[in-house]
């Protein structure tokens, strides 16, 4: 299959010249994007359409979401000044991409486990940064496993919350805003945690990178991979959230 097509729906609040304005700049980076996305997974694309909606700043610390049974449908809320914000939807891409192939696979399951969120949202964050560098975009040049890894909690626990279908405290959602930005105050649990989280993930990608380049892996093989190396959010979050 070639390549998906991009539908924009904008809903009423989002301004029309605003939508247009971001219309205009996806046809001059989409292609490319939605290209090194299958280079970068491993993964053809299994449908023909992508729909994004596109919706007003919400001031929450998330700008894109997408249901996980449903991953042709982007939800993407403007930036404070009205811009829609490109790494975000890099990284939701990734996830259509290889959420769609594990829906073909029939290993749905696989990935709705609260072990498996984590290393799903670090691998594809770690992706869509790879596929941002290569075309150019964002204005990074190298991977940010700490960003990586920020993103992956505040994913994960708004992800699990509604896979039991709760609402989790709001200090629960962001280490951060739970012990603040210093890290120099922050639990030691937390700082060893996040940096042998961060030394796997290196090794990981420098793996992952090369082996499917050489069309080795793909990335539902190496999230496998991914899931066994680093160490347990679950066992983490155990320790340092709840009995302290
Ligand atoms: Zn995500």
């Amino acid at each position: 299959m070639d390549i998906p097509t991009i539908r924009f729906f904008r809903s009423r609040s989002v301004p029309k010249e605003d939508s247009q304005k971001f219309r205009e700049y996806w046809t001059s980076v989409g292609n490319d994007l939605l290209k090194s996305v299958e280079k970068y997974t491993g993964l053809r694309w299994k449908r023909d359409r992508i729909s994004i909606h596109m919706k007003p700043e919400s001031g929450a610390d998330i700008l894109g979401w997408i249901e996980p049974s449903k991953p042709y449908d982007i939800m993407l809320h403007l930036t404070p000044d009205n811009r829609v914000n490109m790494s975000t939807i890099a990284h939701e891409i990734v996830h259509t991409n290889i959420w769609s192939n594990y829906m073909d696979d029939l290993r749905w399951k696989e990935i709705t486990l609260f072990e498996d969120v984590f290393a799903d949202e670090l691998l594809t964050e770690i992706i869509a940064q790879k596929v941002c560098i290569r075309i150019g975009i964002g204005g990074r040049r190298r991977i940010h496993y700490s960003w990586a890894i920020q993103y992956g909690f505040i994913t994960t626990f708004l992800r699990v919350g509604r896979i039991i279908g709760l609402e989790l405290p709001e200090n629960l959602r962001s280490l951060e805003r739970r012990w603040g930005v210093d890290r120099r105050t922050q639990p030691r649990g937390l700082k060893s945690f996040r940096g042998v989280t961060r030394d796997k993930l290196v090794s990981w990608s420098r793996d992952y990178f090369r082996e499917v380049r050489e069309g080795k892996t793909n990335a539902m093989e190496a999230r496998r991979k991914l899931v066994e190396n680093i160490p347990s959010l679950s066992d983490y979050l155990g320790r340092e959230l709840f009995f302290r």
